[in-house]
């Protein structure tokens, strides 16, 4: 891969050829994968501020928000009947259960980015991710990973958001995430947020 070749801890998956090109015109969807606490937000956040142009999904989610999340800007914090009413109606362009609570990517605004010529990035999950290979087969998708297992466990009790329980529940579905990676067109190791963001930039052809 003589894009990524260049770029130490960024390994490209054998079967990404579409990252040279040659099966994927104008990627201009890229997907952010990973496990819990891994860092996505952190690293979406940099990109955007780096290159504004980037049009990032706000997801809908019937999870309850966090301190400190707004609605609208973290998430759209909707109800369950929102949610279905949404679903029913193909506002979704997917949506996946995750950790008991739905969350999902609203179709309108990324199709308007789309237009617009904007790259556009989606923060999701592992199954979102895998219905986006079929509705945008040109899509790029990139799996954040940790340095180690135990790293992870060390940042997600570090940010302290969630219980115990919730923990566990979120390790479990990581070890899931983690033995998935091979799926993605890229696998970047966030190690350092600088260093990652780089490696995503170069990836992007930002
Ligand atoms: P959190 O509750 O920590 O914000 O997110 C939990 C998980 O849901 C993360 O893996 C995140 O990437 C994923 N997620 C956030 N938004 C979406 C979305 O719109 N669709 C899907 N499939 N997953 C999402």
């Amino acid at each position: 891969m003589s894009d990524t070749a260049p770029n130490a801890g960024v390994q490209a998956n054998d079967d990404a050829s579409p990252a040279d090109g040659a099966g994927k015109l104008q990627p201009q969807v890229y997907v952010i994968s990973g496990p819990t606490a891994v860092g996505k937000g952190t690293i979406v956040a940099r990109l955007r501020r780096l290159h504004p142009e980037i049009f990032v999904s706000c997801s809908a989610t019937t999870r309850a928000p966090r301190p400190g999340e707004t609605d609208g800007l973290s998430y759209y914090f909707i109800s369950n009947e929102e949610f279905d009413r949404l679903t029913a109606s193909g506002g979704l362009l997917e949506w996946a259960s995750v950790h008991g609570d739905r969350y999902g990517t609203p179709r309108e605004p990324v199709e308007k980015a789309l237009e617009q010529g904007r790259p556009v990035i989606l923060e999701i999950d592992l199954q979102g991710a895998r219905q986006v290979r079929t509705s945008y087969p040109q899509a790029v998708d990139i799996f954040l990973a940790p340095p180690s297992w135990d790293e992870l466990v060390h940042r997600l009790q570090g940010r302290g958001t969630e219980t115990r329980a919730q923990q566990d529940r979120r390790l479990v579905t990581a070890r899931d995430e983690l033995a998935a990676e091979d799926e993605f067109d890229h696998v970047v190791v966030n190690e350092d947020i600088e260093a990652t963001v780089r490696k995503m930039v170069d990836l992007m052809r930002l």
